[in-house]
C-alpha cells in the first residue's frame, strides 16, 4: 500500500489525536471521581451534586455546544467517547451524559432558534441539567399515542397531561415536553415546548425504584394547567414528532455507547480477578475453558464497539445512520447482558454480592434493551430497511 492511501483510509478503530486526548482525560476522571462513589450512589439511588459539577467543570456536559455559548465544540463521536468510558466505570452517570448531550442539547441545536440557543445554551454547557420527555403510561413504543396536550391561549401555550419514566428528573433544570396541540391531527399535532423547573403547573412526580442504574433518576413529570410562553416552543408547532424521531435516531448510538462500555468494564473486572483468584494450584485464568470464554466476550465486544463508532462516524458524516443505529443498539444491549453475566460466572460467589462490582453491572445491562426503543423496536427498524 502506498504512503497516500494509508493517509486516506481510516480504520473505524483508529482514533484521531485529539479523540484520544479526550477519551483519556474522561477515563481519568472516571477512574478518580467516579469509582470511588460507585456502590454508594447506587446504593442511595442519588448522584450527588458535586460529582455533577465536576463533570460540567470536565467539559462532558456540553460536548457539541459551540465555543461561543460556553460548550467544547466536540463533535458527536466525542459524546460517545465520553458516555463509553464513563459507562466503563458506572452506568448511571454515563446515562446522565448521554441524556445531556445526545438528547437535551442536541435538540437545542438543531431545532432552536437563535433566541432559544442564546437563552439555554449556554446555561446547559455551565451547570444545567437537561431532560427528555416523550413517554407516558399509555404510549412507551408507540411514542405518537402520546395523550398530553398543549392548549393554545394567547401567548402562550397550557400544557395537561402526565410524563412517566423521565431520566434525569431528579436533577434537571430544563426538561423538553412532548405534547399535542391537536389530538385529532395524530402525529401531526405534537409539538416540544421548553419547561424549567419551577415553572407554576409544573411537579415532579414519583421517583422510580429500579433493578439496574439506580443512581440514575427516573421520575413522573406532572402538568397541571402549566403555561409555556410560545417563545418556548422547540422547533415548528405540530412537528415535534420529527425532533422526537430525529434526536432518538442519535441518541440510541448513545446507548449503545453506554452498553460496550458496561461491557468493557465487566470484562475488565472479570479478567482482573481471573488473574488474581486461584483454584486447583492456579490462578482461574490458566484455564483453557476460562480463556475461551475471556476471548469470546472480548471478540463481540469489539464488533459492537465498532457498529456503535460506524454509526457514529456516519452521523458526523452526514450520511444516513438510521439502521446502523438501530443494529449498534441492539447488539451492544446483548453483548453487554452477556458479558456482564460471564463476569458474576467467572467471581463464583463473589459475582452474587454486592461487595463486589460485577453484580450491578449485570443488573444495570438489562435497560440497554429497553429504553430509547426496544430491541423489538430496533429489530423493527432493520427489518424494514433489510426487507424494502
Ligand atoms: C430507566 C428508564 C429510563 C427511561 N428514560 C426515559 C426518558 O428519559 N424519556 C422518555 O421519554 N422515556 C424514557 N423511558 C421510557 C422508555 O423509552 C420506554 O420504557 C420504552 O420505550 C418502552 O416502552 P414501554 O415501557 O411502554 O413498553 P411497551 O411499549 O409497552 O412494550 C412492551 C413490550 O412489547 C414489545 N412491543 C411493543 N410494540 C411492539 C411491536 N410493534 N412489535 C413487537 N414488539 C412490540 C416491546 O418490545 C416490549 O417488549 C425510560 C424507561 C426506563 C425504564
Amino acid at each position: 500500500m502506498t504512503e497516500d492511501v494509508a493517509d486516506i483510509i481510516q480504520p473505524l478503530s483508529i482514533l484521531a489525536e485529539d479523540e484520544q486526548l479526550f477519551r483519556a482525560s474522561v477515563r481519568e476522571f472516571a477512574e478518580a471521581q467516579i469509582r470511588p462513589l460507585v456502590r454508594e450512589m447506587d446504593e442511595q439511588a442519588k448522584i450527588p451534586r458535586a460529582l455533577i459539577d465536576k463533570l460540567f467543570d470536565l467539559g462532558v456536559m456540553g460536548i457539541e455546544i459551540p465555543e461561543a455559548f460556553g460548550g467544547a465544540a466536540g463533535r458527536f463521536f466525542h459524546s460517545v467517547l465520553a458516555v463509553e468510558e464513563i459507562s466503563r466505570v458506572d452506568p448511571s452517570i454515563g446515562v446522565l451524559v448521554d441524556v445531556q448531550n445526545t438528547l437535551a442539547i442536541n435538540a437545542l441545536l438543531r431545532f432552536g432558534n437563535d433566541d432559544i440557543k442564546r437563552r439555554w445554551l449556554p446555561r446547559l454547557a455551565a451547570g444545567t441539567v437537561g431532560a427528555y420527555a416523550l413517554s407516558e403510561a399509555g404510549s412507551g413504543s408507540d411514542a405518537f399515542a402520546l395523550t398530553s396536550k398543549a392548549r393554545d391561549d394567547g401567548d402562550a401555550y397550557v400544557l395537561n397531561g402526565r410524563k412517566l419514566w423521565i431520566t434525569n428528573g431528579n436533577e434537571a433544570d430544563l426538561f423538553i415536553i412532548f405534547a399535542t396541540v391537536n389530538p385529532e391531527a395524530g402525529y401531526k399535532g405534537i409539538t416540544a415546548f421548553l419547561v424549567e423547573r419551577g415553572a407554576a403547573g409544573f411537579t415532579i412526580g414519583k421517583k422510580e425504584d429500579k433493578l439496574g442504574i439506580r443512581a440514575s433518576s427516573t421520575c413522573e413529570l406532572i402538568l397541571d394547567e402549566c403555561r409555556v410562553p410560545k417563545s418556548h416552543v422547540l422547533g415548528e408547532v405540530g412537528k415535534g414528532y420529527k425532533t422526537a424521531i430525529e434526536t432518538l435516531n442519535e441518541g440510541r448510538i448513545g446507548i449503545g455507547a453506554q452498553m460496550i462500555g458496561l461491557a468493557r468494564g465487566a470484562l475488565d473486572h472479570a479478567i482482573a480477578y481471573t488473574k488474581e483468584r486461584k483454584q486447583f494450584g492456579k490462578a482461574v485464568a490458566e484455564f483453557q475453558g476460562v480463556q475461551f470464554q475471556l476471548a469470546r466476550a472480548a471478540a463481540e465486544l469489539e464488533a459492537a464497539r465498532l457498529t456503535v463508532y460506524n454509526a457514529a462516524r456516519l452521523r458526523d458524516a452526514g450520511r444516513p445512520f438510521l439502521t446502523e443505529a438501530a443494529i449498534c443498539k441492539i447488539l451492544s444491549s446483548e453483548v453487554a447482558e452477556r458479558v456482564a453475566s460471564l463476569a458474576v460466572n467467572l467471581f463464583g460467589g463473589n459475582g452474587f454480592v454486592k461487595e463486589y462490582p460485577v453484580e450491578k453491572l449485570y443488573r444495570d445491562a438489562k435497560i440497554g434493551q429497553i429504553y430509547e426503543g426496544t430491541s423489538n423496536l430496533q429489530l423493527q427498524t432493520i427489518a424494514r430497511q433489510i426487507l424494502s
